[in-house]
């Protein structure tokens, strides 16, 4: 018999679904998330119509979760703070709308959480307890697993591109100066290399632009220091960095190993694991999935994640 969970990603660009029968990963897809003000209600019917339509050949879904670009309160279903998402979120019932069209509850979860979750039971945190996240992309986020478990404290634990690079750094849309978010984030690493996008800057690395190279080179190094001082207090047994920006490979990894090597002396750094992300760009929807079977089952506590 098989157990149908349904895992949806609603990303700033993309709306992503996975269909899972217990682990086993049986189909993805994705669209446009055709997120737009005024256009927020189709955006979340369309996404709730791709997860079915993706689902249908497999038979009857048991359980549901869906993936989020930023904070939302987990009691009352609502968006909290989704810059990344175009339309206007804050307020607005996303897990009402989706469940009844779904004929299921839905539990929402940051897509950053969701990632560390699915590498964590299916991919490079896979066999591990202790695990602490990184995604590199748009934006900075992170996730933590204790236990075997994804950690969220008393609601968004996990929110590493909100440690602090340069108190002087540029002004970051929670209200700091200099966040990592800022720091190394695609945009910054592009303009810091002075190419158009960050894909631009990590062919120039490729081909041996030292301005490219330099670029993601302290990117890494930021990465790196705050990592430090995540693993000096939790001593994880992996780490793991995923997200677009860390397809840029060994000249943005190599930099972030040395500087998390230099700075967390007082923790075992020089045999801990720092692994790519391995479940690619549907690891989003794969841990949504897997999270909407843990709440349903009761074994996360879903009144978590909630602001206040
Ligand atoms: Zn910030």
């Amino acid at each position: 018999v098989r157990t149908l969970r349904l895992g949806l990603d609603l990303g700033g660009t993309d709306a992503k679904v996975a269909v899972l029968d217990g682990e086993a990963v049986l189909a993805t897809a994705s669209a446009p998330n055709g997120a737009a003000p005024g256009r927020e209600e189709a955006a979340l019917a369309a996404l709730a119509e791709l997860g079915l339509r993706t689902a249908a050949p497999f038979g009857r879904l048991a359980s549901a979760g869906l993936a989020l670009p930023g904070h939302f309160d987990a009691e009352r279903g609502t968006g909290v703070l989704l810059p990344n998402l175009p339309g206007a979120w804050v307020d607005r019932p996303i897990a009402g709308p989706v469940a009844e069209r779904l004929g299921l509850p839905v539990a929402l979860v940051n897509d950053v959480r969701a990632l560390t979750l699915a590498e964590l039971r299916l991919g490079a945190g896979a066999g591990a307890r202790d695990v602490v996240c990184v995604a590199l992309g748009t934006g900075v986020g992170g996730g933590i697993a204790i236990g075997g478990a994804l950690h969220l404290g008393t609601g968004h634990a996990g929110e590493i591109g909100h440690v602090t690079v340069d108190p002087e750094g540029p002004l970051c849309g929670c209200g700091n100066r200099g966040c990592l978010d800022r720091m190394a984030s695609a945009a910054a690493i592009a303009a810091d290399a002075g190419r158009a996008t960050v894909a631009d800057a990590a062919a120039a690395a490729r081909a041996g632009d030292p301005a490219a190279l330099a670029a993601f080179a302290r990117a890494g190094e930021r990465v790196g220091r705050v990592l430090a001082a995540a693993v000096v207090l939790l001593w994880p047994e992996r780490v793991i960095v995923g997200g677009g920006v860390a397809a840029a490979g060994e000249v943005l990894l190599g930099p972030l190993r040395a500087e998390l090597r230099r700075r967390a002396c007082v923790a075992p750094v020089a045999t801990l694991p720092v692994l790519p992300a391995r479940l690619g760009a549907h690891a989003g929807a794969v841990g949504a999935a897997l999270w909407g079977s843990e709440a349903a089952s009761g074994t996360s506590d879903r009144g978590r994640g909630t602001d206040r």
